[in-house]
């Protein structure tokens, strides 16, 4: 079955992977929601041309993905003017490196916002729509760092194991339902937030810009390549598709080898 028509939300679609995925989504004819922080004329930009490349509707709705109101708010507005969406990607996530002894608390509150709980608001007001057509697909971007640990990431790594478990225990609720629900789990994706980080770690240790790619943001990964925005997009549209209806409650890992070690 095609994708075109369809509607979907992706959460944080105005930069890195979140675009990308909403890229691939409007090329195979889905209708859009956009999401995200930004420019607003570069979002209307983006917006548009998104609507004339691909001949889908496309709006953007600005909900704080940190808030539940205004995630309930923007859910209610899309039901009103869809009939309920068909695909979610819960992509939006923020990050903040530093030992857990000096964890800002609001750091850590608004990493489990964001990259955690903004997940159980958009799934909870979309999966009745979902279950009354008999047809849907959740995809929550973890990370490696869903099934791994690294230092000085607590909250991330609590956020991103925690989304694991609510894609596992959805899943289960809507698997007679014709809905599923999976989490992908990038390695590093060179996004402009990676690409920002790059030359202050190259200053800070001392390093040039090829050292820190490799022995520092790859380390981890064995293949020593960055994961593409066009890989993970690939994915996402496999799990949206038929050959896909039976993989439910998992996850796939693009990640180059990380977890296997
Ligand atoms: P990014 O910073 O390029 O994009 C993040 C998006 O989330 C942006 O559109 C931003 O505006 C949005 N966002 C942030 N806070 C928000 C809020 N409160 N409300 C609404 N939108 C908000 O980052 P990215 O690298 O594209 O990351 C996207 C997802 O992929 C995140 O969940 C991240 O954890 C995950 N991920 C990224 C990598 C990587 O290496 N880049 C690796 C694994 C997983």
């Amino acid at each position: 079955m095609s994708l075109k028509g369809k509607h979907a939300l992706v959460t944080g679609s105005t930069s890195g992977i979140g675009l990308g995925i909403a890229e691939g989504l409007a090329k195979e004819g889905v209708h859009l929601v956009l999401n995200g922080f930004g420019d607003p004329a570069d979002i209307e930009i983006r917006r548009k041309q998104l609507a004339d490349q691909y001949g889908v509707q496309v709006v953007y709705d600005g909900a704080d993905m940190s808030k539940g109101p205004d995630i309930a708010r923007m859910m209610a507005e899309i039901a009103a003017k869809t009939g309920g969406l068909d695909i979610l990607v819960n992509n939006a996530g923020i990050q903040h490196v530093s030992p857990v002894e000096a964890f800002p608390e609001e750091r850590w509150d608004a990493i489990i916002a964001i990259n955690l709980s903004s997940a159980f608001h958009t799934t909870k007001a979309a999966m009745p729509y979902m279950k009354q057509r008999q047809w849907g697909r959740v995809i929550n971007i973890a990370s490696a760092h869903g099934l791994v640990a690294s230092p000085f990431k607590s909250a991330y790594v609590a956020a991103k194991h925690g989304i694991m478990g609510f894609t596992k225990t959805v899943a289960l609720e809507c698997a007679q339902d014709g809905v599923t629900v999976n989490a992908i789990c990038p390695g590093y994706v060179l996004t402009p937030l990676v690409e920002k980080q790059i030359p202050d770690t190259a200053k800070a240790r001392g390093l040039n810009e090829e050292q820190v790619k490799r022995d520092v943001l790859l380390a981890a990964q064995p293949n020593k390549k960055f994961v593409t925005v066009e890989q993970i997009v690939a994915t996402t549209i496999f799990l949206c598709s038929d050959a896909a209806a039976s993989i439910t409650g998992s996850h796939i890992a693009v990640e180059g080898g990380w977890v296997a070690q």
